[in-house]
């Protein structure tokens, strides 16, 4: 597929994914860490389905927010996208006792592990060989913790393999940020679950800034 849009001054190298498969199953957490994740797959012939599950994303209305800006960017591109459960009910289930974890903790590893679990579920049902996810690309997380819980998860399967590509490497983490500003995506202000909001707060209230105001901000 030919990618319909470009950043200035940068052509894209072709990309292979594990065991030279053509097909990639995508868990996405919101659109701007899909954007470059998604232009990159494209330019490279990769055919790829964006699973969108984040049952941590609170309350609804930001879940639907993100959701709705991911699947945008998929209708620009062609891709498929799948609107996976909201399940938070689970999600809050088995984060019980890690409420008052830091981000980054063991809360992560779960939330991280019960959305890999999923998507390593789905592609194994709808014979995708190969998964990924776009949170790695933020340098807000841990990429080594995330890759962990998406090999763990893959790992529950034979045929399944978790694609553990840097994809912040070779500029990934400013065109990320150039690709939000032009397509003037939502832009969050916290991780996502309720947990996070709180905690960002706390820091806002601690440093003299105003709390986050929700479904306002957009990139440009
Ligand atoms: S801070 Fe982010 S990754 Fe950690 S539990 Fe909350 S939503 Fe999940």
């Amino acid at each position: 597929m030919d990618n319909p849009l470009s950043i200035k001054n940068f052509s894209r190298t072709k990309l292979a994914i594990p065991g030279d498969e053509k097909k990639l199953l995508l868990h996405s957490c919101c659109a701007p860490c899909a954007g470059e994740i998604m232009e990159a797959v494209a330019a490279s012939d990769i055919e790829t389905t964006v699973y969108f599950y984040n049952p941590n994303i609170h309350p609804q209305e930001e879940y639907e927010i993100r959701k709705d800006e991911n699947k945008r960017f998929c209708d620009k591109l062609g891709f498929k996208f799948i609107d996976a459960d909201y399940d938070k009910d689970n999600w809050f289930e088995r984060i019980k006792g890690l409420e008052n974890e830091p981000e980054r903790g063991k809360r992560c590893t779960e939330c991280f592990d019960m959305r890999f679990e999923r998507s390593a579920l789905f592609a194994y049902e709808n014979n995708f060989k190969v998964y990924a996810t776009t949170l790695g690309i933020s340098r807000w997380k841990n990429m080594e913790q995330i890759n962990d819980s998406g090999k763990r998860a893959a790992k529950r399967y034979a045929n399944v393999h978790y694609w553990d590509f840097n994809w912040r490497k070779k500029g990934g983490s400013s065109r990320m940020i150039e690709i939000s500003k032009r397509e003037e995506f939502y832009q969050q202000e916290y991780c996502g679950c309720v947990y996070s909001l709180r905690d960002t707060n706390k820091w806002r209230q601690k440093n003299n800034k105003d709390r986050i105001i929700r479904g306002i901000k957009f990139y440009n």
